[in-house]
């Protein structure tokens, strides 16, 4: 069965314990001289790009400069990113090194990454894993800063790799926030939610997924999940 399988990074597939968040924090400080409390701001389910908008100018940076000095705020970012990850543990989710492998080995699936990260970011927070290369396409934070536009990026980049365009339950939006579960209402995709972030069964059950999880410990019951 032909099946888009598109996976969050950050505690979905892997826990940095806050190596980008360190980062995020440096790259500001250094490139707009801002730093601040974070007052209940949440990095989850969010892209980089708007992180960093969001937080520059809560901090005190001009709207215009911060948008000015993106992309060099961005490349700084992942330079800092690289040492955290670098000098830090990484750890897989449960269950999650299986599944990866075994959706990797099915024909007819093609397995993507949909995140809040940029490109580099995410192949920087991967790399302790091996589980990159398993994934043959994606969708970034550096494509789109708001989410609900990353499904479509992924769909058109999954057709023009395979020749094949996937449509509404075909897709597969697998994440651990109410953004995840919501990015892809727009295509009708399948939506499963896996509560190892900050977020409960209870509170991601609110917003409608087609399953939750508690974990991918049972990896067998969530490939059955996705490939139902
Ligand atoms: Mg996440």
């Amino acid at each position: 069965m032909d099946r888009l399988v598109l996976f969050d990074i950050d505690c979905t597939l892997i826990d940095a314990h806050g190596a980008g968040g360190r980062a995020i924090y440096a790259a500001l400080e250094r490139v707009y001289g801002v730093s601040g409390d974070l007052d209940g701001y949440t990095f989850h389910g969010r892209t980089d790009p708007a992180i960093i908008r969001d937080l520059a100018t809560r901090w005190g940076a001009a709207a215009d400069e911060v948008d000015a000095r993106l992309e060099e705020c961005l490349e700084v970012y992942v330079g800092l990113l690289a040492g955290e990850v670098g000098a830090g543990r990484t750890d897989t989710m449960p269950g999650v090194v299986e599944l990866v492998a075994v959706l990797a080995a099915e024909p007819g699936v093609v397995l993507g990454l949909l995140t809040g990260n940029i490109a580099e970011g995410a192949a920087i927070k991967l790399a302790p894993t091996g589980l990159g290369e398993h994934f043959t396409v994606g969708a970034y934070g550096s494509d789109s800063g708001l989410r609900p536009e990353l499904p479509a990026v992924a769909v058109r980049r999954a057709e023009e790799l395979t020749g094949r365009r996937f449509v509404g339950k075909e897709i597969v939006v697998i994440g651990d926030t109410p953004a995840d579960v919501e990015c892809g209402a727009a295509l009708g995709v399948k939506a499963i939610a896996v509560a190892t972030g900050r977020h409960s069964v209870a509170e991601l059950a609110a917003y409608g997924p087609d399953h939750v999880f508690e974990d991918f410990s049972n990896w067998r019951r969530a490939l059955v999940a996705i490939l139902g």
